[in-house]
């Protein structure tokens, strides 16, 4: 096996762009092409003669000369039936020969060839990200273009979901809720998520397709134009072609430059006859032609929260995503929408595809200790008398960790121990995984007079380590266990979790049935040594009422019925009987003692 085999790309197959990444050497990276750019735009040009088709930067500066022959946006196509859905492009895919899904096998053959290249390598894995509201049909057509790209795709993992993973949402705590505001190059989506067991749940989508960074683009043109073109002779939308795709150029660049900065100067030399454009352009210019644009996200947000079923004060975080976001004003009615301000720590416009190679990585296991290793997936534990399952780590507990219990010995005179580690969140210890055992010696004694402690460590390396102690001999006995108590397959860790909640009834009921069994055992004897030691002192009448209230917990024992309550209560009639014979004993007990020290 080569290198590559074992290499999952991680792929952003974006409307408007186009990333992908891999993870090196224990880091998650995106690779750039050899212009030294991580970002590829969706485009794919269609030469008139044999040529090959052109994709990424170079594509898109034909748009302008040639649309009809220029492919963008394909994704708003892709797994939809024609005359689906409302957008028009300005091409046909027909007429090129071409279809959704071989466009976009082009666009990933590309980014294959930029990670290639990088890596030095081929690859044949990836992970490819689709919007949470992608159906089947789009999902398919989308894993369809993968394979086509000669790629086996081992996830299609929703674009939400991948940003939370490399805003290191996946660390947070069981419960929490993040918003996630996407903002693109024409397409606007609020996703609301939910860690739960240990996987993100998406509750509710909302968002607009006809709604990006392309319509500002648009309007800024416009009003750039009305600047220069001071007469009013025309309208933008009249512009020819050419002359209005370079206003929309120089209308990009001026608002990608106003994120940082407060004026931008447009210069378009030659523009109309031998007039040069020159237009200065202020960041409240932009934001008051903006914030209408940005306000149109405000309804959608709130749609998802009634969605979701949660006020603004139920989320935990809000999330930014897509090149739009890096906007200052956009950033602002975020926090003005959800009245808090939103996580900025990423890259906006790299997080879908950073959180597809945090994917990739822990699929093809490189990126295991980062994701693995933080928190216990699993409950560890240890099987106690009457084969009930011992918590000592819960799951969800962060690493390394350390917990530990005392033992005693159930049997008198018994001399040893069996210590079953267990996995797992079921009540009986058979229904959960045992992932070793160990025989722990010590000194036999009574019963309940051994003390065994056991320690459970797991280190930062995922080893756990159990450690019984004979607290009397002092004697150690440890049993380590490798990788298993952290590395568990995500789909056995909702397997378990999924069957504990379902058996989560039958398995209380059977847990307080053997508890109350244990403590019915251990009562019986002891009233039955209790009654011959000290049985004549007490009255026949009360005598019979012990020995009839010992026979009804020995009847409730055998019934296959199994109740815990008329156990329970069985068990309480028998030593409420048992009181006075108690009172007996201790002041027998008493007597004796005094005795033996002459005091009597
Ligand atoms: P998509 O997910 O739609 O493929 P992106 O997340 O890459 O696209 O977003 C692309 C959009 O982000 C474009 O409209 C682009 O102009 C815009 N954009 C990128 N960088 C900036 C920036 N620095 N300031 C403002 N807008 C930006
Ligand atoms: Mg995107």
């Amino acid at each position: 096996m080569t290198e590559g085999d074992s290499l999952i790309l991680g792929i952003d197959l974006g409307t408007t762009n186009s990333l992908v990444g891999v993870v090196d050497s224990g880091l998650p990276i995106l690779l750039a092409d050899e212009h030294g750019s991580r970002i590829t735009p969706s485009a794919v040009y269609f030469p008139m003669s044999e040529g090959a088709p052109v994709v990424g930067a170079a594509a898109l500066r034909q748009r302008a000369v040639d649309p009809a022959r220029t492919v963008t946006s394909v994704k708003r196509l892709i797994g939809r039936r024609p005359g689906e859905g409302d957008w028009v492009p300005p091409y046909r895919l027909g007429e090129l020969g071409t279809s959704a899904v071989d466009v976009s096998a082009q666009i990933l053959a590309h980014l294959r060839g930029v990670a290639e290249r990088a890596m030095e390598t081929t690859i044949r894995r990836a992970v490819i990200t689709v919007p949470a509201y992608f159906n089947d049909a789009q999902r398919a057509a989308t894993k369809r273009a993968g394979e086509q790209a000669g790629l086996t795709v081992e996830r299609i993992l929703s674009e939400p979901t991948a940003a939370a993973l490399a805003y290191g949402l996946h660390r947070i705590d069981e419960r929490k809720k993040v918003a996630v505001y996407d903002l693109g190059g024409g397409t606007f989506d609020l996703s609301i998520l939910e860690m739960r067991d240990g996987v993100f749940q998406v509750l509710a989508t909302a968002g607009d397709t006809e709604l990006g960074g392309d319509d500002l683009d648009r309007l800024l043109a416009e009003w750039i134009w009305a600047q220069f073109d001071v007469g009013g002779r025309s309208g933008f939308h009249e512009l020819p072609a050419v002359p209005r795709a370079r206003l929309l150029e120089a209308a990009e660049e001026a608002k990608k430059r106003l994120s940082s900065s407060e004026s931008h100067t447009v210069e378009l030399p030659f523009f109309e006859a031998q007039r040069n454009l020159h237009v200065v352009i202020t960041r409240a210019d932009l934001e008051r032609i903006a914030r209408p644009w940005a306000e149109r996200t405000r309804t959608h947000c709130l749609r998802a929260l009634t969605d979701a079923k949660l006020a603004i004060g139920d989320l935990d975080e809000v999330i930014l995503v897509g090149g739009s976001t890096r906007i200052p004003l956009v950033r602002q009615v975020v926090a003005e929408i959800f009245g808090r301000e939103p996580n900025t720590s990423q890259n906006p416009d790299e997080a879908v595809g950073l959180g597809a190679v945090i994917q990739a990585g822990i699929l093809s296991g490189s990126l295991r200790q980062v994701l693995l290793l933080d928190v216990t997936p699993l409950s560890l534990g240890i099987e106690t008398f009457g084969g009930l399952m011992n918590i000592i780590i819960p799951r969800n507990t962060t690493l390394p960790c350390k917990a530990g219990e005392m033992f005693t010995n159930a049997v008198a005179g018994q001399d040893s121990m069996l210590i079953r580690v267990l996995q797992g969140e079921r009540e009986l210890a058979k229904d959960n995984w045992e992932l070793g055992q160990v025989a722990v010696p010590f000194s036999p004694g009574a019963k309940g007079s051994a003390r065994v402690g056991v320690q459970f460590s797991i280190d930062a390396n995922g080893i756990l380590q159990v450690l019984a102690r004979d607290t009397v001999t002092q004697v150690d006995t440890v049993l380590e266990i490798q990788g298993t108590a952290v590395d568990v397959a995500d789909e056995r860790v909702e397997q378990m979790i999924s069957e504990s909640v379902d058996f989560a009834f039958e398995d209380m009921n059977e847990r307080i049935w053997t508890e109350a069994k244990l403590k019915a055992e251990e009562l019986l004897p002891a009233v039955d040594a209790a009654l011959a030691q000290a049985g004549d002192a007490i009255g026949a009448e009360d005598r019979a009422q012990i020995v009839g209230a010992a026979d009804r917990v020995r009847k409730v024992l055998a019934d296959p019925e199994h109740s815990s309550r008329l156990l329970k209560e069985a068990t309480q009639v028998l030593d409420d009987a048992t009181q006075s014979l108690a009172v007996i004993l201790v002041e027998q007990a008493m007597e004796a003692s005094l005795e033996r020290r002459g005091l009597l």
